[in-house]
C-alpha cells in the first residue's frame, strides 16, 4: 500500500489531485502519464487508496472510515506484452460483480497504452456506462496510443519527475554502499525517474555498456560490436551522447558543475583539451545520427560501423 506522504516532490501533481478530491467530483475514469520509472504505479497505488476514503482530507486519507478498513476490492492488470482483449474481458467480468463490503471497486490497468484496439473498444464500453461502483485508474507512457473515446471519457494527469536532488537522495538511502558520484551520474541519466535512476545502480547491462563508452574514449580497443553492447545499443548510444554533450559543455565553460557524468570527469577533461569544439559537435552528432539510424531500424552493425568511423576521423582515435 502506497500513500501520497510515500512518494517524494511532484508538487503540481499532488496540488492538482488535492483539488479534485477537495471538490467531490469524483470521475470514473483517471490516467496517469509519465515516462517510464517516473513512479506511475506507485502513484496510481496512492491514488487508488484515498478513492476507497469515504472522509479524504486533501491527500490523506482517514484510516477510521468503512472504506479505509474495511476489504479493498483492487483489482490490478498489468503485462509485460501487450493487453489483451481477453485480458480486458476478464476484467469485465469483474465488474459486473457488486462489492462485497466496501463502497467501492477499483480497477487498476498499468500501460494501458499497450492495450490492443480491440481490447481498447472492449474497454471503452464498460468505461462509458460504468457499474456505480467501479473506477478506473490507468497509467500510460503515451496517451496518444489510446483511443480518442477513451480519452474523452478520462481525467489525464501528467506525473511529472522529480528533481535530480530528489532522486539522488532516495538512491543515497536505498544504496548506501553505492559511489556519490555514480549515484549522480545515475540521477542525471534518469531524468528525474527515480525508478529508472535505481534500475541503472544496479543494471550490470548499463555499467558494462558505460564501461565501453569509457574505453573507447581513452582510446583504449574496444569491440563495438561486442554481443552486448549491440543487444542494449540504445542504451550504449544514450551513454556516448551523454559524455560527449559533457565534453562539449566542459570544453565551453571548463566547468565541471553541470557533467552528467560526473564520476569521469577526467576523462572527459582530457577529451575536451585534446579535442576540437568542431570535432567534438561532429562526434556527437555522429552518435545521434546513429541513434536515428536505430529507431529507423537500421541494423545495428550498420549504425555502429558508420559511427565508429566518423569517431576515428573527428576523434584521432
Ligand atoms: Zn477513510
Amino acid at each position: 500500500m502506497t500513500y501520497f506522504n510515500d512518494i517524494k516532490g511532484r508538487k503540481p501533481l499532488k496540488d492538482q489531485l488535492s483539488k479534485l478530491i477537495e471538490k467531490g467530483r469524483i470521475n470514473h475514469g483517471y490516467i496517469f502519464e509519465g515516462p517510464k520509472g517516473s513512479g506511475k504505479k506507485l502513484i496510481a497505488d496512492a491514488f487508488s487508496e484515498l478513492l476507497f476514503c469515504l472522509n479524504p482530507n486533501k491527500l490523506n486519507t482517514c484510516n477510521m472510515c468503512e472504506g479505509c478498513i474495511g476489504y479493498k476490492e483492487k483489482y490490478i492488470l498489468q503485462s509485460d506484452k501487450a493487453i489483451t482483449v481477453e485480458d480486458i474481458r476478464t476484467l469485465v467480468a469483474d465488474t459486473q460483480l457488486m462489492p462485497f463490503q466496501n463502497k467501492r471497486k477499483i480497477y487498476i490497468i498499468h500501460n494501458a497504452d499497450t492495450m490492443t484496439d480491440q481490447a481498447q473498444n472492449a474497454f471503452l464500453k464498460t468505461l462509458e456506462e460504468p457499474p456505480s461502483y467501479a473506477y478506473f485508474i490507468l497509467t500510460v507512457t503515451n496517451s496518444e496510443q489510446l483511443i480518442d473515446t477513451i480519452l474523452s471519457r478520462t481525467v489525464i494527469l501528467y506525473t511529472g519527475v522529480n528533481t535530480r536532488q530528489e532522486v539522488v537522495e532516495y538512491l543515497e538511502e536505498k544504496h548506501p554502499d553505492a559511489d556519490m558520484n555514480y549515484i549522480y551520474s545515475a540521477a542525471c541519466f534518469a531524468e528525474g525517474c527515480i525508478g529508472e535512476a535505481d534500475t541503472l545502480i544496479t543494471d550490470e547491462k548499463f555499467k558494462l555498456c558505460r564501461k565501453t563508452a569509457v574505453d573507447y574514449l581513452n582510446g583504449i580497443k574496444t569491440d563495438l560490436m561486442d554481443k552486448d553492447v549491440i543487444e542494449d545499443i540504445t542504451i550504449f548510444l544514450e551513454i556516448l551522447q551523454s559524455i560527449f554533450r559533457d565534453t562539449i559543455v566542459y570544453k565551453e565553460t571548463e566547468e565541471t558543475a553541470n557533467l552528467i557524468n560526473a564520476d569521469i570527469s577526467d576523462i572527459i577533461k582530457s577529451t575536451a583539451v585534446k579535442c576540437s569544439s568542431i570535432s567534438l559537435l561532429n562526434a556527437y552528432n555522429a552518435v545521434v545520427k546513429a541513434a536515428e539510424y536505430i529507431k529507423d531500424n537500421v541494423s545495428a552493425n550498420i549504425a555502429v560501423g558508420t559511427m565508429n568511423i566518423e569517431l576515428m576521423e573527428e576523434l584521432n582515435i
